[in-house]
């Protein structure tokens, strides 16, 4: 039932929905803040760290975000731009990242991938380029701290291929002495741009001079050998490189590179031009009835988050709903599939991941913070009324690291089983239990020991349960498939299972994986459980 309303079309085209991925570090919340003083968001930058220390100031929802002042959860954040609407979806930058990082690409239509050009292709970058790879979304690169000594840009394209297995092409190429560039090249336009980034620490929009690389004056500004070295590192990009080729952009197998410094600003708005240029607006979205286009008249969402206890005095859970097609109205009725009721979907009163209290209207692309009073799980389906169909089901996150948790109370064995049941479903953590252990006794599997100190955090503000956490030593789980998976030798290790009662095996070393798959030919180890 395509939806011919023209005012639907107009907003969906407008939408540019993506995440920033990066290690820890490389400048994920600089570039978002000049992305928003680029925009017009914001007049100083400075403001998106000030922000995050206000939020602490006036929403107490979570001690650990403030002892530790940063950012458990994610959240989005939205800013017009030449007749754009962008939405940037928050990703902790943590080294102690969670599942919560992950699961935001999945609300994601593209990603931009943030590299130190000291450091390069990091471990975290890694991971979340995995997940992007696999969705097959576009992912543009922004090489980040151009104003300091790094790694040569050749050996930057090279290393990306070689780590991430993906062909890039520079949409610009900086300009200057290496690691004082003074601007950028911009490839399609044939243009340079240099900008003056003296004076002032990036708060404000920084000046330029724009002009065709031809231009004699630019070799009288760069001095002459500069300018000549500029000319042939383009040529033997030109002859060496990858064509552009934006279909294959579009399918996640060609990264467009950009260059710049996010303290500094140089690079910044040519990068938010040519990335909007390229982004694709919100794409068909496939569920178990076929695919649904963003433009179709019926609405539809899911929910990729949940976070819980803004306010303690409610108790009350809000659940992050990334709208896939057709027009959210406040108040509107929809069928939630997983209880299989309608739904009324308010708006918290407290929604703070955007500055505006509530939302009367959004559209394809956008992020509607629900009430949730209690129903909502990770990868929910929200449809129309009298449709059926759900989304396809969010991928299970390889945990990497494990601990026994019991309560330390055994009285309280009641509350704990319903309040590590709860946050299993919530996807705080991922639930195992070991077949001769007691039921008050549960294996916890997360992907960032962060969630640790959640889980820990939460049952005892939640449920009033104290816990015991022993680390245990695996570093793997894999999922045993096959006739006779009781047969299992699995020596030092530990075989678990999870809530679906399939069996785990909790590995020490990749090591010690590799040395039992070979001894069990006839099993198969799966990264993640089969479905069904
Ligand atoms: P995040 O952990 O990825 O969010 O990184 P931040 O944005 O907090 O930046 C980490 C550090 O790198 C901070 O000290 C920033 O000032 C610095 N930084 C960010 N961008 C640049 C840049 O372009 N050049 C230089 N020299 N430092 C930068």
């Amino acid at each position: 039932m395509p939806d011919t309303e023209p005012l639907l079309q107009e907003e969906i085209q407008k939408r540019r929905t993506f995440a920033i991925i990066s290690h820890p570090d490389a400048g994920k919340t600089t570039l978002t803040e000049k992305l928003l003083l680029y925009g017009g968001a914001i007049h100083l930058a400075g403001s998106v760290k000030a922000r995050k220390a206000q939020r602490h100031a006036v929403s107490d929802w979570m001690e650990i975000e403030k002892q530790r002042g940063i950012s458990v959860t994610s959240s989005v954040l939205q800013f017009d731009y030449e007749g754009f609407r962008i939405n940037i979806l928050d990703t902790p930058g943590h080294q102690d990242f969670s599942e919560d990082t992950y699961r935001t690409l999945m609300a994601a239509d593209c990603a931009v991938m943030l590299i130190d050009v000291a450091k390069g292709v990091e471990a975290q970058t890694i991971k979340l380029f995995k997940v992007c790879k696999q969705r097959g979304i576009p992912i543009f690169t922004f090489v980040n701290k151009l104003d300091r000594v790094g790694k040569n840009p050749f050996e930057l394209m090279e290393e990306i291929e070689k780590v991430l297995g993906i062909r890039s092409y520079p949409m610009n190429w900086p300009v200057g002495i290496h690691g004082e560039y003074q601007g950028v090249y911009n490839r399609r336009k044939a243009q340079i741009e240099l900008f003056d980034t003296e004076g002032g620490h990036g708060q404000y929009i920084v000046p330029s001079t724009v002009g065709s690389v031809e231009d004699p004056s630019f070799a009288e500004l760069l001095g002459e050998a500069v300018h000549q070295n500029l000319k042939s590192e383009i040529e033997l990009l030109d002859l060496a490189g990858d064509d552009f080729d934006l279909a294959k952009v579009r399918r996640g197998e060609l990264t467009p590179m950009f260059f710049g410094s996010a303290m500094t600003n140089f690079g910044v708005r040519p990068f938010l031009e040519e990335f909007l240029r390229l982004a694709p607006p919100p794409a068909p979205r496939r569920t178990d009835a076929g695919e649904i286009a963003p433009d179709d008249g019926r609405f539809s969402a899911f929910v990729f988050k949940i976070q819980a206890n803004m306010n303690p005095a409610h108790r009350d859970r809000i659940a992050f709903a990334r709208i896939c097609s057709g027009k959210f109205v406040r108040g509107m009725e929809v069928y939630h599939l997983q209880t299989g009721k309608p739904l009324k979907l308010a708006q918290p009163q407290q929604f703070m991941a955007q500055d505006r209290a509530i939302i009367e209207e959004a559209y394809p692309g956008d992020i509607v913070g629900l009430f949730d009073p209690g129903v909502f799980g990770i990868g929910d389906t929200l449809c129309p009324m009298g449709d059926k169909f759900r989304f396809e089901d969010f991928p299970v996150f390889p945990p990497e690291q494990f601990a026994r948790v019991q309560p330390k109370d055994s009285m309280r064995r009641k509350q704990f089983i319903k309040g590590i049941t709860q946050l299993t479903q919530e996807g705080a953590v991922q639930l195992f239990r070991q077949p001769d252990y007691g039921v008050e006794s549960f294996v916890v599997g997360v992907v960032g020991s962060l969630q640790f100190d959640v889980l820990q955090y939460r049952l005892q503000g939640e449920y009033g349960v104290d816990i015991y956490i022993q680390h245990l030593p695996y570093v793997m789980a894999r999922w045993i498939a096959g006739k006779n998976t009781q047969s299992v030798n699995l020596s030092g290790d530990l075989l678990v299972l999870d809530r679906n009662e399939k069996p785990v095996a909790l590995f020490r070393s990749e090591w010690s994986f590799q040395n039992t798959a070979q001894k069990h030919p006839e099993l198969e180890f799966l990264v993640v459980p089969r479905r069904g």
